[in-house]
């Protein structure tokens, strides 16, 4: 009886010794320590053998008890000790690491900011305003009065009867000029609303605007101040082209064509074969803008100038999808 218990107690090491996982020692731990396991019948079985065997038997099955106990405890750790060396050694730490992304500036953040600096390098501030507006500063302080046709042009959201998204940047300037004395020379960037979706629109655009107001400010002074900015944002061979046009808050006004800068001028699809491309409105500011402002008409004059963020972003990147702007697809985005 002695002898098998010493027996089991051989194998029950043999097994742990040789087993492979955790797994193989927690079914070895059942096989002798459960319920019906083998140790655990010796000792029930204790009371069946004769008076004097009982003593030593007993003893012998709890040392190999608590042996095993101590052996399968002892094993575990060391499976579970081995798992977590494999873990740390699975780092191969010559490897290069992944690189994280910082992210981009949108394009139309870039060449707003692009924009901004050309005209900041010619002495010009930026400002900034509201993009709620009332009806007089979108509208009347810019010589546009109710029932004027050029509303109709705008397709304006309306908050309510006398609030209004605004329509364009233009308003900034009133808010400059009943700020400040002469000589001006601001940029205002900003986004603009206009109830208007198409392939080629979008409700919301971004505009810069442009103004000077000092003594002796002249039509060729915004000719030079144009020129020098295109030149920059594009290069010194594209040529401008003025053609008369009409805008209530300036007099006379222009629209400025560019040389196309996908054909330089021979014709292609970007310029419906004309050579050229509109990207500026312009103008002398009318003397009933100075007048709303307080100006004195007799001793100033200025010019002002507006143009669109996203149509200028399209040709200096070569985009051709006004969409691509607003779909937020980080493939394209990242090229920036
Ligand atoms: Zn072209």
């Amino acid at each position: 009886m002695e002898n098998s218990i010493v027996q089991i107690k051989a194998e029950a090491l043999e097994s742990v010794a040789v087993a492979a996982d955790i797994e193989q020692i927690k079914s070895l731990s059942v096989k002798y320590l459960g319920r019906k396991g083998l140790v655990t019948l010796f000792l029930r079985n204790i009371s069946q053998l004769p008076v004097n065997e009982r003593p030593e038997a007993g003893k012998q099955a709890n040392i190999t008890k608590k042996k095993l106990e101590s052996a399968f405890e002892k094993a575990i750790a060391d499976f579970e000790a081995k798992t977590k060396d494999d873990e740390f050694n699975a780092i191969d730490v010559s490897l290069p690491g992944r690189p994280s992304s910082a992210g981009t500036l949108h394009p139309i953040t870039h060449i707003t900011r692009r924009i901004c600096s050309i005209f900041s390098r010619m002495g010009f501030d930026i400002a900034e305003g509201p993009e709620i507006e009332t009806d007089y500063y979108n509208f009347e302080a810019l010589n546009i009065p109710k029932n004027h046709p050029a509303r109709d042009m705008q397709d304006t959201f309306y908050v309510s009867d006398n609030i209004v998204l605004r329509t364009h940047t233009s308003p900034i300037q009133v808010h400059i000029m009943e700020q400040n004395a002469p000589p001006i020379r601001i940029v205002a960037p900003g986004k603009v609303y206009r109830c208007d979706s198409d392939l080629t629109h979008t409700p919301m655009f971004n505009q810069v605007e442009g103004l000077l107001v000092d003594e002796h400010v002249s039509f060729g002074d915004l000719k030079g101040v144009l020129e020098a900015f295109v030149h920059e944002i594009f290069d010194e061979q594209i040529s401008l082209r003025f053609r008369p046009s009409f805008f209530p808050f300036t007099e006379p006004s222009a629209e400025v064509d560019i040389l196309c800068v996908m054909c330089r001028g021979k014709g292609c699809k970007v310029c419906s074969q004309t050579g050229w491309l509109e990207v500026l409105g312009c103008g002398m500011v009318h003397p009933a803008v100075f007048e709303n402002a307080g100006y004195d008409t007799t001793r100033y004059s200025g010019f002002a100038f507006g143009m669109g963020v996203e149509r200028l972003a399209m040709l200096k990147y070569g985009i051709n999808d006004l969409r691509m702007f607003f779909e937020s697809d980080y493939r394209f985005l990242r090229q920036f």
